[in-house]
C-alpha cells in the first residue's frame, strides 16, 4: 500500500497524519495553530521525519484553488489574524501535493471510506465555530469562482426573529445564525450550559434546514452528512433539521425522493470527527494518482 501524508489546518489546531486509510493510520500528531511561521515550521518538522509518496492538505479558507493563479494553494483573505496570504504548498517539498478546503477533503473521505460510498453527488457540512460545506458533484468538489462557501449563503428567517447574526461579513448568513458562537450569543450562556430544549437550538436548526433546502435543489446531493461539534454534540439537532427540511421542501421535485427516508438522507458522517483528517489522505491519494499518470 502506498503510504500517504496529510495535514489538516484548522483554526485552533492542526493535525498531521500518516497512513493509507482509516484502518491504517500509522501516526497522528496534533499541533496548536499559532502564527503561520511557527505553525508551518512545526508541521514541516513532522513531515521531514516521515517517508510518504504524496501529501494532501485540507485547510480552513478561503483558499486560492486556481492552478493558473500565482497564489495557487495559498490561504487568501481570511479574517484569522496573521493568516491572510499564506502559501501552503511549500509544505510538500518535492512530493506530489493536492490541496482543498478541509470540508471538501472530509467530503471526499466520506465518499471513499464513509457514508457516501457509491454515491455520485453528496454534501458534507460541518457546524462548529464556523459552518463549512463540501459539495461533491459527479465525484469531484464543485469549482468555479473559487470553492463552495455555502455556509455563508443567506436564508429566510424565522418570522419575527430579529437576532442580527454573528458573521463578521454578512451578519445573518447561515454561519451567523447557526454556528456555535451565534447559538451561545442567542442563549447568552456557554454552549455546554444551554439546555437541549432551549429555543436557540431550534433557530439554528431552522437556518441549517433552509441551507439544506438550497443544496437539495442546486448541487443535488444524494445524501447530506452533517458533522462538527454543534451537529455531533447535540442529538436534538438532526431530528429538528430533518423535520424542518421536509416541511420546507414541501413535496416539490427531488423532495419526493427523500421525504420518506430522511433518517437515511441527512445523517452524521460515518467517519465522525475523523472525516477531516482522513480527508487529507483522500486528497493525497488524488495527488499520487495524478503523479503516477
Ligand atoms: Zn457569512
Amino acid at each position: 500500500m502506498t503510504v500517504l501524508a496529510g495535514v489538516e489546518l484548522g483554526g485552533t489546531k492542526c493535525i498531521c497524519i500518516l497512513g493509507t486509510g482509516p484502518d491504517d493510520v500509522r501516526e497522528r500528531i496534533e499541533l496548536p495553530t499559532q502564527t503561520p511561521d511557527e505553525t508551518l515550521a512545526a508541521i514541516a518538522a513532522v513531515l521531514a521525519r516521515w517517508d510518504y509518496a504524496a501529501l494532501g492538505i485540507g485547510s480552513f479558507g478561503p483558499l486560492d484553488l486556481d492552478p493558473a493563479s500565482t497564489s495557487y494553494g495559498a490561504i487568501t483573505n481570511t479574517p484569522k489574524p496573521g493568516w491572510a496570504d499564506t502559501p501552503l504548498l511549500g509544505l510538500a517539498g518535492d512530493h506530489p501535493v493536492a490541496i482543498d478546503t478541509d470540508v471538501n477533503g472530509a467530503a471526499l473521505a466520506e465518499g471513499l471510506w464513509g457514508g457516501a460510498q457509491g454515491l455520485t453527488s453528496w454534501a458534507y457540512i460541518t457546524v462548529g465555530t464556523g459552518i463549512g460545506v463540501g459539495s461533491i458533484v459527479a465525484g469531484q468538489p464543485i469549482r468555479g469562482l473559487g470553492h463552495s462557501e455555502a455556509g455563508h449563503v443567506r436564508v429566510s428567517r424565522v418570522p419575527g426573529d430579529t437576532f442580527p447574526g454573528t458573521c463578521p461579513f454578512h451578519g445573518d448568513c447561515v454561519e451567523g445564525l447557526a454556528n456555535g458562537p451565534s447559538i451561545e450569543a442567542r442563549a447568552n450562556m456557554p454552549g455546554r450550559d444551554i439546555p437541549r430544549d432551549h429555543p436557540a437550538w431550534a433557530f439554528a436548526a431552522d437556518a441549517l434546514a433552509i441551507l439544506c433546502h438550497g443544496l437539495v435543489f442546486t448541487s443535488l446531493p444524494e445524501r447530506i452528512l452533517m458533522g462538527g461539534g454543534v451537529a455531533m454534540g447535540q442529538p436534538q439537532m438532526l431530528p429538528m433539521i430533518r423535520k424542518r427540511l421536509v416541511e420546507s421542501l414541501n413535496g416539490y421535485s427531488a423532495a419526493t425522493m427523500i421525504a420518506d427516508r430522511m433518517d437515511d438522507y441527512l445523517l452524521h458522517p460515518a467517519l465522525g470527527a475523523n472525516a477531516g483528517p482522513l480527508g487529507t489522505l483522500a486528497l493525497a491519494q488524488q495527488a499520487f494518482a495524478r503523479s503516477a499518470k
